[in-house]
């Protein structure tokens, strides 16, 4: 029938309309900014940059491999790379962004950025709450603005950052076991030099005794 979909549009939005003074579950509005729906794991916002530890800007996970910066569609990231290495949250000497901003004015939420970054340093945040009277810069945000803590990440995305997290608790352990592995190898290594060395002297030192007169033999 010619404009049925109206009318069943009509009615869904009457029975909400008047079913919404006498039950809940018709009202279909909330007062924002006083209530909030609550979200779902995956919803995204916009990117921000991970840091692990206390110091936000040394603990930056990211090395300025400006993967992302390529990668990004409407190019909205801008890196610049450290010309030095600083000792990262754990104290590896890394290269660092001096520079990483993001127009989020630009920015359409694709996520291949998260998706390319080779580093886990770059994730989706949830905060949609980011509007600004500042035409000018209010929306590009610098990686002051863009840094926030593991255990935000854990908070927003408990499933995924999880995930990440026990990928670097093994990759750590299979570091550590190597380093363990060439440590003990060097030091066997070390062990055997210092034992033939030992051998080799005390086999030098052995005929030079025999050729020593036995004493009360001499006429
Ligand atoms: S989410 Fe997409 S558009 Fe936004 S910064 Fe990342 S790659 Fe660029
Ligand atoms: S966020 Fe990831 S991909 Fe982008 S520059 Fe940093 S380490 Fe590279």
């Amino acid at each position: 029938m010619v404009g049925e979909g109206i009318v069943k549009g009509l009615a869904e939005t009457a029975r909400n309309f008047f079913g919404s003074y006498v039950g809940k579950d018709r009202l279909t509005t909330i007062q924002y900014p006083e209530e909030r729906l609550p979200q779902i794991e995956a919803t995204r916002s916009f990117p921000f940059l991970v840091f692990d530890g206390r110091d936000s800007q040394q603990g930056l996970r990211c090395v300025a491999c400006q993967i992302c910066e390529k990668e990004c569609p409407p190019k909205c990231i801008l890196i610049k790379k450290s010309a030095d290495k600083k000792p990262d949250a754990v104290g590896k000497p890394q290269f660092y962004p001096a520079v990483f901003d993001i127009d989020i004015s630009v920015c359409m939420s694709c996520q291949i950025c998260v998706e390319v970054c080779p580093f886990e340093a770059i994730k989706m945040d949830v905060d949609y709450n980011l509007s600004s009277d500042d035409r000018f810069g209010g929306l590009l945000l610098h990686k002051e603005q863009l840094a926030k803590s593991n255990e935000y990440y854990n908070k927003i995305h408990p499933t995924e950052a999880t995930a990440v997290d026990a990928h670097f608790a093994e990759e750590r352990a299979k570091t550590e076991a190597k380093a363990k592995a060439a440590a003990d190898a060097k030091a066997a290594v070390e062990a055997k030099a210092a034992a033939d060395a030992k051998a080799a002297a005390e086999a030098k030192a052995a005929p030079a005794a025999q050729e020593q007169p036995v004493g009360g033999e001499t006429k």
